[in-house]
């Protein structure tokens, strides 16, 4: 029979993504072995989220100081050229600053599944149509996976903010990568001409 103890811990780690009910039991058994001084250190990284900001202008997250509401990206003033590129999740985003090659500003829009039914989605939105208007943006590059439900979220995304700014110049990545593929895994050459050779 499992402990009380345990079973909190696996009920926790089932919510977490790709994590079933096995896996979960097998991480809680690993997780009641750690030694003091290990499950400590665990302990202070999960207590350090805390300090933990999402950056106001794309919602990466990063290492607050201080008052700061900007990540390292966004503060970067020679990243201030008028180029937005949309991605679904910080991987990806992750996966692009691996290129380096891009050097504008981001906005992490929410993983494509969600879109259609999703106040985070929506919210976000909103604050990428006033950045769009306050920041004078001149190119939006849709860096969206290229899987089904990232195919319908670059069709909304481009009919929406076309209506709203006729005049921003809309671009999504050269169809380098392999249809169903996520950005994450694409290697950072593949991803990179992808990126240079974008079209609208
Ligand atoms: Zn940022």
């Amino acid at each position: 029979m499992l402990s009380k103890t345990l079973r909190q811990l696996i009920d926790q780690l089932t919510r977490w993504p790709g994590v079933g009910s096995r896996t979960a039991a097998r991480y809680a058994l690993y997780l009641a072995h750690l030694d003091p001084t290990e499950r400590e250190i665990l302990i202070q990284s999960i207590e350090n989220l805390k300090n933990l900001r999402f950056c106001e202008f794309c919602f990466y997250p990063f290492d607050a100081q201080n008052q700061e509401v900007l990540c390292p990206i966004c503060r970067d003033v020679n990243r201030k050229n008028k180029t937005i590129c949309i991605v679904e999740k910080e991987t990806d985003l992750n996966a692009i600053e691996e290129t380096n090659d891009y050097r504008g500003r981001y906005l992490i829009i929410g993983p494509a599944v969600l879109w259609f039914d999703d106040d985070r989605f929506k919210s976000r939105l909103k604050k990428l149509i006033d950045h769009l208007k306050k920041e004078s943006i001149e190119e939006v590059i849709l860096a969206v996976n290229p899987t089904t439900e990232g195919m319908a979220l670059v069709d909304y995304l481009r009919k929406t903010l076309r209506a709203k700014y006729p005049e921003i110049k809309i671009t999504t990545p050269r169809q380098g990568l392999p249809r169903g593929a996520e950005l994450e895994y694409a290697d950072p050459e593949t991803l990179k001409s992808a990126l240079r050779e974008r079209s609208d």
